[in-house]
């Protein structure tokens, strides 16, 4: 490759780079997400291994499910662990994933909320809460639907792959 050609391939590169995270401002994201990062402390944890994990991954604690703790890395990673297994790591950069976790996240810490993207053109109603934004537990009590987290909205798999997997 041809030195002008590196200098044009990084341009595409950098210009690819911004649909990766296409719903959210990744400036303001890493901005929020540093500012809060410092403030963790050991004693406003229940789970100590959570805490452990924000250190070990520099990455923010959202919330755990059965089987996965949820981190939001400063650079829009979302990374989840197993449970039983800290080894077992996935790491995501998929705009959908990336909302919900906003969405989520600002029950915990209300500095993420105004990172939540707004439902974008080609997002349809969320498949298990139908746009409520809320589901119904096991035991019947009203909950944040677990699929989209709140956001009432969802973006088929293949759209989002199409402008999410370009890089
Ligand atoms: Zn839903």
């Amino acid at each position: 490759m041809s030195c002008h050609l590196r200098v044009l391939a990084l341009a595409i590169e950098g210009a690819v780079r911004v649909p990766v995270m296409k719903y959210v401002n990744p400036k303001k994201l890493n901005l929020v997400v540093n500012e809060l990062l410092p403030e963790l402390s050991p004693s406003d944890f229940v789970d100590a291994e959570e805490y452990r994990l924000s250190q070990k991954f520099t990455a923010l604690p959202i919330g755990s499910g059965s089987f996965s703790y949820f981190l939001l890395h400063p650079d829009g990673e979302v990374i989840s662990i197993d449970c039983l297994d800290s080894e077992e790591v996935e790491r995501s950069r998929e705009s959908y994933r990336l909302s919900t976790i906003l969405a989520w996240g600002a029950e915990r810490y209300p500095a993420l909320a105004p990172l939540i993207p707004e439902r974008p053109p080609e997002a349809e109603d969320c498949p298990l809460c139908g746009g409520s934004g809320t589901d119904v537990s096991v035991a019947g009590d009203e909950m944040t639907c677990v699929w989209c987290s709140g956001l009432r909205w969802a973006v088929a798999e293949g759209k989002a792959k199409a402008t999410t997997e370009e890089s």
